[in-house]
């Protein structure tokens, strides 16, 4: 970490800190986030860092690199300096019809492209859809603690994201299609945009978990008669907000839709030219950053009485990779905030 300056604090989530640091040498600014090293660098750590490290997409913050500081794992990235998406709307109570469709777009362009890398983000949220410092705000999505590629990982299994965003097969089915599971968690995001409230929450009892998880699995919401929001904007929601994921619409379908197409700007168009950059050049290679998570993972090293240093005792060596975790998982994300 000598490299990078630390300026400030920038955000928290419910298993990292995230901080604005300089390059001393190329005077950029980057974001880092530090998780604490032990045993919280698990296999989701390690698929958020080599699902994260593949993606390179405008919507996405693009992955740097991974060091090492005595006390935690830190995850250098691009810095998106508008922040989240959830601040935005706290402040402005609720976005017009066009601004959801703007962020929207990029959100559903983002998303499109990590389901074409295979990956599913199973944690999209206002709180990990961020946007860049320009004044036509860029999404950036972040947050790849949940992700999963279908190419190195088992079909998902177990219960994880944030109550309000959940789609009610994460809650019922043994196994579920990740990429649908994303659709749902969309949706929530665009009708939080739309009317400033979370679609399946009952706003007399927000805090009430299980009352939100009832009503999602009878998929009760209801578009509040105050706000004017265009027809197809409620088929796309009503198209969303199926139950049954088979019946769901799909991303390649939603960006299909007649409300996402329009005043879709062209470079969201399917095959256009997005541009993303280049911040991981030259890039760690995998053994590299297998290899620094691996010695993140040791717990650190404790002065013993008399002087000698040991390592710390847990031998995380023998969680194996191939070993599927899941049937013990447990979200530790289990918050949302309030709006
Ligand atoms: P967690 O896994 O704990 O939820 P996140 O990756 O979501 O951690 O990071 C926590 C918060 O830090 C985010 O919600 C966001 O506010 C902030 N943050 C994370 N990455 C960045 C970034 N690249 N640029 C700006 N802010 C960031
Ligand atoms: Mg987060």
């Amino acid at each position: 970490m000598d490299r990078y300056e630390i300026l400030k604090d920038i955000g928290s989530g419910s298993f990292a800190v995230a901080k604005l640091v300089r390059d001393n040498f190329t005077k950029e600014l980057f974001a880092v986030k530090f998780i604490e090293r032990g045993h919280k660098i698990d296999e989701h750590v390690q698929r958020e860092i080599m699902n994260h490290r593949s993606l390179k997409h405008p919507n996405i913050v693009r992955f740097k690199e991974v060091l090492l500081t005595p006390t935690h794992l830190a995850i250098v990235m691009e810095y998106a300096a508008g922040g989240e998406l959830f601040e935005r709307i706290s402040n402005a109570g609720r976005f017009t019809e066009d601004e959801a469709r703007f962020f929207f777009q990029q959100l559903i362009s983002g998303v499109s492209y990590c389901h074409s890398m295979q990956i599913c983000h199973r944690d999209l949220k206002l709180e990990n859809t961020l946007l860049d410092g320009s004044t036509a705000p860029r999404v950036k999505i972040c947050d790849f603690g949940y992700s999963k590629s279908s190419v190195f990982h088992s079909q998902p299994k177990s219960t994880v994201g944030t109550p309000a965003y959940i789609a009610p097969e994460v809650l019922t089915r043994k196994e579920y299609d990740g990429k649908i599971a994303d659709v749902w968690s969309c949706g929530v995001t665009l009708y939080v945009m739309l009317f400033g409230a979370y679609p399946f929450e009952d706003p007399e009892d927000p805090k009430d978990f299980s009352k939100t998880i009832g009503r999602i699995l009878s998929v009760q919401y209801s578009i509040p008669d105050y706000v004017r929001v265009a027809m197809e904007c409620r088929h796309l929601l009503s198209q969303i907000f199926v139950a049954n994921p088979e019946k769901r619409i799909s991303v390649p379908e939603i960006r299909n839709h007649p409300w996402f197409l329009r005043n879709l700007p062209i470079e969201l168009l399917e095959g256009g030219n997005l541009e993303s950059n280049d911040i991981n050049n030259p890039s760690q290679s995998v053994e590299e950053v297998l290899s620094i998570i691996e010695e993140a993972r040791k717990s650190l090293s404790i002065p013993k009485v008399g002087g000698l240093l040991t390592e710390g005792s847990m031998d995380l060596d023998d969680l194996d990779a191939d070993v599927d975790l899941e049937d013990i998982e447990t979200s530790g994300d289990f918050v949302c905030h309030s709006l």
